[in-house]
């Protein structure tokens, strides 16, 4: 399978959430069995020498990066919204187009110079994935890279996450 049919599998929905907006939909990717694996595959292959963990931002970020620390065979931390994870949590606070958004982890989840790679679906700003950088480097933690299925280089974010000095990859680019 080429990275064409990848592409294929993502549907675009036209203003959602909100007028303008072309949402890349994934959820028709996950539906084909073999097309999910074979994302799970190449993001892989991408990286580098194995994590010791793999960051999972929520929601979508769990998904590719459950699967991915399973094949990698690592474990993996999750960065969850406001009030969701059980222990203490340490947190970090994020802007969006409008208003604030927080990402939380387990305050014990990462050691100081553990190797961590962080999952999302998608980066576009870069906002969220930043905000996940901060939160893991704060606790000690090397961020090995960061891992995406979709990359909207218009956006800015794989660029700025760059910047930050985090190796990022992609599977596919929407212009
Ligand atoms: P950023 O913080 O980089 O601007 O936005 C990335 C975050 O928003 C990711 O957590 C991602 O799941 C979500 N996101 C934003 N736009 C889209 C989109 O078009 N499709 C999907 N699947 N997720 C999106």
């Amino acid at each position: 399978m080429a990275n064409e049919d990848l592409y294929a599998l993502v549907r675009t929905i036209a203003d959602y959430p909100k007028p303008g907006i072309q949402f890349r939909d994934i959820t028709t990717l996950l539906l084909d069995g073999r097309g999910f694996g074979l994302a799970i595959e190449r993001m892989a292959a991408a990286v580098g020498p194995a994590p010791d963990l793999v960051a999972g931002v929520e929601a979508r970020g769990f998904i590719f990066g459950a699967a991915l620390a399973h094949r990698l065979g690592c474990g993996m931390v999750l960065l969850r919204k406001s009030n969701k994870l059980p222990g203490r949590v340490t947190g970090i606070n994020y802007a969006l187009e409008y208003g604030q958004d927080r990402l939380e982890m387990h305050s014990d989840a990462v050691t100081p110079e553990q190797r961590v790679l962080l999952v999302d679906d998608l980066i576009a700003t870069g906002g969220t994935a930043l905000a996940g950088v901060d939160l893991l480097r704060g606790a000690g933690a090397v961020v090995s890279g960061a891992s995406f299925v979709i990359d909207l280089p218009d956006l800015g974010g794989a660029e700025r996450l760059r910047r930050a000095g985090v190796a990022v990859s992609a599977l596919l680019e929407y212009a």
